[in-house]
């Protein structure tokens, strides 16, 4: 399994807040130098992770961004479910056209039936108890163009 990119830098940044005393409130520059990636993606992401209520965003001189109440009880498998690609895992339908075993094919269901057995795995797993044990700092990353609305 592999998690798309935009869901990797929105768990980075999750994992930053999560570390932050409750009056340090980085910016998204701040943010996006933390998690070594470009300002653009960073606000797309904290965009996102405010319209689900996992940061909120202060205004002001002494704003920024911080780790919401429920954000501090989320778990990995909850922001992978919303954020993370949800396509077939094997690549059955591309812009080339289908897989010629698509309709008949036994493995394409067990392999998607193995990507809900991983987020099952990280149901448990809230990122607050992560950020515990991560050491933050700038994370090299490349975003892919795909990405949730
Ligand atoms: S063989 Fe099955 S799982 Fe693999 S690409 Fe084709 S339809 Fe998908």
């Amino acid at each position: 399994m592999r998690i798309n990119s935009f869901s990797d830098v929105s768990l980075r940044l999750l994992m930053v807040l999560c570390s932050l005393p409750e009056d340090e409130l980085p910016t998204t520059r701040e943010l996006a130098e933390s998690v070594g990636t470009p300002y653009n993606h960073v606000s797309k992401a904290v965009l996102k992770l405010r319209q689900m209520g996992l940061v909120e965003a202060l205004r002001g001189r002494s704003g920024g961004v911080r780790i919401s109440s429920e954000g501090k009880q989320a778990t990995v498998g909850k922001v992978l479910r919303i954020l993370d690609d949800h396509g077939d895992v094997a690549q059955c339908q591309t812009d080339m056209g289908d897989c010629p075993m698509a309709h008949s094919c036994g493995l394409r269901g067990v392999l998607n039936h193995a990507r809900e057995a991983f987020y099952v795995s990280l149901d448990e797993v809230t990122i607050y108890s992560l950020a515990r044990t991560t050491t933050t700092g700038p994370v090299p990353v490349t975003l892919s163009t795909s990405r949730p609305d």
